[in-house]
């Protein structure tokens, strides 16, 4: 009876330290889990938020909502209904993400605020790659539509047509009034700015099947010098062009949301486009994110940025 009794006990005994052991290591698997999981992917989410914290603050009128599926899809929710897919999850070189680009690929190269000494190398075009989709939604899905948005803006000497969704006429407006003052002052900065090589004009990039942003009445050609182009020049008289450039208008434009093609690794010295997401993010986010500190880190007690921060730690 006694023998019975110690052999049962050593079964259950046996029984209770396997499962024990069994459950350890599903522990220390999820610990594992957890240990990956909180080295890799809140870098991606913090990067995520906070390009979609820079495109919800850019497009206010135009991004209403932002969600996150169950099959962890991440979509902004625009005004018209559409919704717009962050990631689309696609390995993709260079020329992929300019051809087909998801919200991610066009946020994802950092545009450097001021000066800078040197042409960007050939791969980086931070503000180049455009999303049609936001585009359209935002500035006219045709060129009828489009053409129905333009206002007239003043440059001094004339008027040029400017889409006016999105501020985008006003922030040209705002631009000029900053840069007529100080251009007429000094002939190097009026002969760099007028006249103007032009704003909208509906007609695709040179061999593609891509719509300028030109097309979009949301860029201005300043006047066009020999070197300004990359595929007109070598990288040699791009630099040259760089060098002398007055960067005051660089910096009037980078002030009201536009980005400058002389900050393309495939430079375009003469364009300005309204991007203010681009800005945006060259503002507040130019710096990789730090463990520890929150994503939104620097915009605190940014009072426009936090009810757009609220809504994204609600949703994703
Ligand atoms: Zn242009």
């Amino acid at each position: 009876m006694r023998l019975w009794k110690v052999i049962l006990g050593l079964i259950f005994f046996l029984l209770l330290t396997g499962g024990l052991w069994q459950i350890k290591g599903h522990i220390v698997q999820a610990q594992n889990d957890q240990f990956v999981f909180l080295n890799i992917d809140p870098i991606y989410e913090t990067m995520m938020k906070r390009d979609i914290l820079c495109l919800m603050m850019s497009y206010p009128e135009y991004i209403l909502d932002v969600e996150k599926n169950e099959e962890g899809k991440v979509h902004i929710i625009m005004k018209s209904g559409n919704k717009l897919l962050y990631d689309d999850g696609k390995e993709k070189n260079q020329a992929q993400k300019s051809a087909t680009p998801d919200l991610q690929d066009m946020m994802e190269q950092v545009y450097p605020l001021g000066k800078i000494a040197e042409l960007l190398p050939t791969h980086y075009n931070p503000g180049c790659v455009r999303h049609y989709p936001l585009l359209k939604e935002v500035y006219g899905a045709n060129k009828t539509q489009i053409k129905s948005n333009l206002a007239k803006v003043s440059i001094g000497y004339k008027f040029v047509e400017f889409n006016r969704k999105n501020e985008a006429a006003q922030a040209l407006s705002s631009v000029m009034k900053d840069l007529l003052p100080i251009a007429r002052q000094n002939y190097k900065i009026y002969g760099a700015s007028f006249p103007s090589s032009g704003t909208f004009n509906y007609r695709l990039i040179g061999s593609t099947s891509r719509l300028s942003s030109h097309a979009f009445g949301m860029a201005i050609d300043l006047n066009a010098h020999k070197n300004d182009y990359w595929k007109w020049n070598t990288r040699d008289d791009g630099q040259k062009r760089l060098d002398s450039y007055p960067q005051v208008i660089v910096q009037i434009f980078e002030k009201y949301g536009f980005v400058w093609g002389g900050k393309w690794g495939n430079f375009d010295i003469m364009h300005y486009e309204y991007r203010p997401e681009i800005i945006l993010k060259a503002r507040h986010f130019s710096e990789k994110p730090i463990p520890g500190l929150p994503w939104y880190e620097g915009l605190q007690n940014n009072q426009e940025a936090w009810r757009y921060i609220w809504l994204i730690e609600q949703k994703i």
